[in-house]
């Protein structure tokens, strides 16, 4: 009898229609079982309880004007999912698929993901149901200066500081910044993944993408296994998906086949990463346009479709839940050596079953994409002390970080007698220091 049944049932009545949020909440109590039957004091303290609510959760009206003068309206949210060990920090996601539930899986994990790196950072998450795509620059702006005349009450460097997720890059952090220093008439590091020129941190760009290959790289060597001479798939095309494609090139994989929503390109000869590097960052094009420069490559319709393409890594860098049972059983049969996600969540919960029982290294999301907000923690140390490191000062950290976050999994992995199991690793892991701040805290 599972002895974490009862804080389920409670969590499932009480957000009963937040199935995303239902999912990451529920992987993480079947891996905490393991860690009652050892300390089973912890459950007098009801930290397990509390750690599963959010401390507080925002919704709100952003009204905006488009280019046609007509008036559109968006709902906002932030969560502040838990402070215990540091301001809340998390991104923000801008895409209309945006909800209530979504906000709160992303805070929820985000939560454990900033324990993993060691650095003083709580768990957060925010967005909108806004869609991007195809708005003019003006249009981003105004609903930019909207959302942050709203967000601006919540957030400040030492309470909340939120960065980018999908549909929130460079340019709507700019926007946002420059809102937030009108409306308080202060210049604090209140948001990270800025410009270069105005605060930000090199490196930050390329961190999420960069960071996962680091773990994967330290798994895979770990198990006498590396990136040189592997084919590689990597699920989108944005900012996770390319520098990740940069950083496994240079580790000596070729990367054959990346997507964005409407389908995925398989190129033999290896991505050609300053082509796609044009088309998304660029002229914010269609990866499908790939094929006019390089006739050679093939474009699919539907991006679910990429695990078909035979791989010994894969790196789904998309969205969640966007790699389910059948893809991972084609992964399998295809002989796929290791996964690592660079999204977060982007696998079910009956593919991460396949690929376990399978034996592929498996890297979960918490661990495995930490990079970004390591170095957006980096960024917030640089904004206190005025300074600015040079790119392979930060580069170092980070890769540090995250083979220390590797070997942290797989120790509590082994510690708790499930060798190799880095769901549980991480989970437990993340878990333990949060809880420790909590119960020191006090309720
Ligand atoms: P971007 O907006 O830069 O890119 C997102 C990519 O995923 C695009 O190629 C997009 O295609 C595709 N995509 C988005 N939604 C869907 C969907 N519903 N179905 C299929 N494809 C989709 O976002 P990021 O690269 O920043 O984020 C990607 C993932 O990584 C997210 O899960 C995010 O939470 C996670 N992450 C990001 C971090 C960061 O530092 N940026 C840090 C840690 C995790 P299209 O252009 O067609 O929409």
């Amino acid at each position: 009898m599972k002895k974490l049944e009862y804080i389920k049932e409670a969590v499932i009545a009480r957000n009963p229609n937040d199935s995303e949020f239902l999912q990451a909440v529920e992987e993480v109590l079947d891996s905490l079982e393991l860690v009652v039957e050892k300390r089973p004091e912890l459950l007098k303290t009801g930290v397990i309880e509390r750690i599963v609510e959010p401390e507080r959760q925002i919704m709100f009206r952003v009204p905006w004007v488009d280019d046609n003068g007509i008036i559109q309206v968006n709902r906002g949210f932030r969560v502040q999912f838990n402070s215990a060990i540091g301001p809340y920090k998390g991104g923000l996601r801008f895409h209309p698929s945006v909800n209530l539930s979504i906000i709160k899986f992303l805070g929820f994990e985000q939560t454990f993901k900033n324990a993993l790196t060691t650095l003083p950072m709580g768990g957060g998450k925010g967005g909108c149901d806004f869609d991007p795509k195809g708005k003019s620059d003006g249009e981003i702006m105004r609903f930019c200066q909207s959302f942050m005349m709203e967000l601006s009450k919540h957030i400040g460097q030492f309470t909340d500081v939120p960065a980018g997720d999908i549909g929130v890059g460079a340019r709507e952090i700019g926007y946002l910044f420059g809102q937030y220093k009108k409306i308080k008439n202060e210049y604090t590091g209140v948001l990270t993944g800025k410009g270069l020129d105005w605060g930000g941190s090199l490196a930050r760009k390329e961190a999420t993408g960069y960071g996962l290959c680091y773990l994967m790289d330290a798994m895979l060597k770990d198990h006498n296994l590396s990136f040189e001479g592997k084919t590689t798939v990597i699920s989108g095309s944005g900012n996770v998906a390319i520098y990740a494609c940069q950083k496994a090139t240079e580790l000596g994989a070729k990367v054959v086949a990346m997507s964005d929503s409407g389908g995925y390109i398989y190129d033999e000869n290896g991505i050609d990463l300053a082509l796609i590097k044009e088309l998304k960052e660029v002229k914010r094009a269609r990866i499908s346009e790939y094929v006019n420069t390089v006739p050679t490559a093939s474009y699919t319709e539907g991006c679910g479709n990429i695990w078909n393409v035979a791989c010994d890594i894969a790196l789904p860098c998309a969205t969640q839940n966007e790699l389910d049972e059948t893809g991972a059983k084609t992964l399998v049969n295809n002989g796929c050596l290791a996964l690592g996600e660079g999204a977060n969540m982007p696998c079910t919960p009956k593919a991460i079953e396949v690929l376990q029982s399978n034996k592929v290294l498996y890297a979960p999301g918490k661990a495995s994409n930490a990079g970004g907000v390591a170095t957006s923690g980096l960024e917030m140390t640089q904004n206190s002390i005025r300074l600015s490191w040079t790119f392979e000062e930060v580069d170092a950290k980070l890769k540090e970080i995250m083979v220390t976050i590797y070997h942290d999994i797989s120790q509590t992995a082994k510690e708790f007698g499930v060798e190799d199991n880095f769901v549980i690793g991480a989970n437990i892991a993340g878990f333990l220091k949060v809880a420790n701040a909590m119960i020191d805290q006090g309720v």
